[in-house]
């Protein structure tokens, strides 16, 4: 079943997902109407690290993180916090997310995420260069830095996991760490450099400049909030939303962290769960980093922007309604000063998004098994900013009728039902 060029597709969700996808259908001849009622960019997809991460094929759990987490749970300024009034709610997630720790299960969704991340950088350029903004794609790596030969050597199976996929990997030891970025704290004793990963210095202005491109395309821009779907024939027909309905020929949910309330009324409840992070921007930082630097224990990335220098990360579970609990980014900050301990600033600007995740670290992406014009493009959890273009490729040949250069099959919303992890 396809949609022919021409055609009207509405796109539920105006984040950096649903953007690369309207982009992609705009570039293919589709009438895109993107339904939002914020501002392009500004949910989750305004606050991220940056980073393009094509080595990012390790999911979350690995077959060890679970002895990790009782550790991360009792230090109040560990990477991970549960709110005890949301651990009830959150525990059937982490239930599922247990059971796509074993090896194989590792392995497995490795091999569909390097598929789908592996190639952003190249993916993202083109786009970038229609939008008119390919200063904002770069790619000069990224890296990790230990303060521990045994934090370092904890990390063993992720280095092993992207290595054999093919990721280029340098680790620097001694004097070499120093010589390749005197900011960084003497402390450190393994950085692990991934030389081909890309970052994106501004993640917002790349939304904003698809956005533009977009409208002067003849993109419509609808303000409102999607509320469901009204059918026939088993086809989408209109988007109801709380300003009256959009009529469409093709639907695409791209509604980030909120999408498993639309998808469910297509027949496709999925896990779906925010796990919330946080940004501290700072302006005019005394130091940056050379590139993109995460802290191997800290579990947060320290990104130099326009604007200021960016150390955003944490896991947080609590829902999608409770307020922000600013203290966890004042531990990133604290972090940051650790890892760089020369860094003076300005103004700190804080931030929290939801990140929307699944519990194999994996999105859902691909048609509706129900209504046979919708299709899904969201759940990318910590690699949104990387997996948008080529899920914005995948959708977009789907509504073509094309076959897909990614097997979609691995991001199949029916995936948990049939196997319940
Ligand atoms: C601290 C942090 C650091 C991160 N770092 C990175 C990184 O370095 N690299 C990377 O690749 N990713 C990173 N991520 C993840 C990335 O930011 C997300 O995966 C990505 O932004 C998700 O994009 P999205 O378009 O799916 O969602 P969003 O940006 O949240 O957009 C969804 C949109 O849907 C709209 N919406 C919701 N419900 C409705 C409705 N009913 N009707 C209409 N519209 C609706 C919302 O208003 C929103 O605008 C990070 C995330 C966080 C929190």
């Amino acid at each position: 079943m396809s949609v022919e060029p021409g055609r009207r597709v509405a796109i539920v969700g105006a984040g950096v997902v649903g953007l690369a996808c309207a982009a992609r259908l705009q570039i293919r001849g589709y009438a895109v109407t993107l339904i939002d009622p914020r501002d392009p960019g500004t949910h989750c997809s305004f606050g991220n690290a940056g980073c393009l991460s094509r080595a990012s094929c390790v999911p979350l759990g690995l077959p060890g993180t679970w002895k990790k987490v009782p550790g991360w749970l009792l230090d109040p300024k560990g990477p991970l916090v549960i709110r005890p009034s949301y651990a009830l709610s959150v525990a059937p997630w982490l239930w599922r997310f247990r059971k796509n720790t074993t090896l194989e299960r590792v392995n497995a969704i490795a091999d569909a995420l390097h598929a789908l991340l592996d190639g952003t950088v190249v993916k993202w350029r083109p786009l970038a260069d229609w939008a008119g903004v390919p200063e904002l794609i770069r790619q000069e790596g990224y890296a990790f830095a230990y303060r521990s030969e045994a934090a370092f050597l904890g990390d063993a199976l992720g280095r092993e996991l992207r290595r054999a996929r093919g990721v280029r990997i340098d680790v620097l030891t001694g004097g070499a760490i120093r010589e390749f970025d005197p900011a960084l704290a003497p402390e450190i004793s393994h950085l692990v450099v991934l030389p081909e990963q890309g970052h994106v210095p501004n993640p917002l202005r790349l939304s904003q400049a698809l956005a533009v491109r977009l409208r002067a395309g003849g993109a419509t821009f609808v303000a409102r909030e999607a509320t469901g779907f009204e059918l026939a024939g088993g086809r989408v027909q209109r988007v109801t939303t709380n300003q009256g309905p959009v009529e469409t020929d093709a639907v695409v949910i791209a509604a980030g962290a909120h999408s498993n309330a639309l998808s469910s009324q297509l027949g496709s409840e999925v896990p779906l769960e925010t796990e919330r992070g946080y940004h501290v921007m700072l302006a005019s930082p005394s130091v940056q980093p050379r590139i993109p630097t995460a802290s191997g224990e800290g579990k947060y990335f320290a990104t130099p922007m326009e604007g200021g220098l960016r150390i955003a990360g944490a896991v947080e579970f609590a829902g999608l309604a409770a307020p922000p609990n600013y203290d966890r980014a004042d531990v990133l900050l604290e972090g940051a000063k650790r890892l760089f301990p020369g860094l003076a600033h300005g103004s700190v600007e804080r931030w929290m998004g939801h990140r929307p995740s699944l519990p194999d670290s994996k999105p859902v992406i691909g048609r509706s098994p129900r209504a046979r014009n919708a299709y899904f493009a969201f759940g990318h959890g910590h690699v949104g900013l990387t997996g948008a273009p080529a899920t914005a490729e995948i959708v977009a040949a789907l509504i073509a009728g094309e076959t897909p250069a990614i097997d979609p099959r691995p991001f199949a919303a029916e995936r948990f039902s049939e196997t319940g992890r």
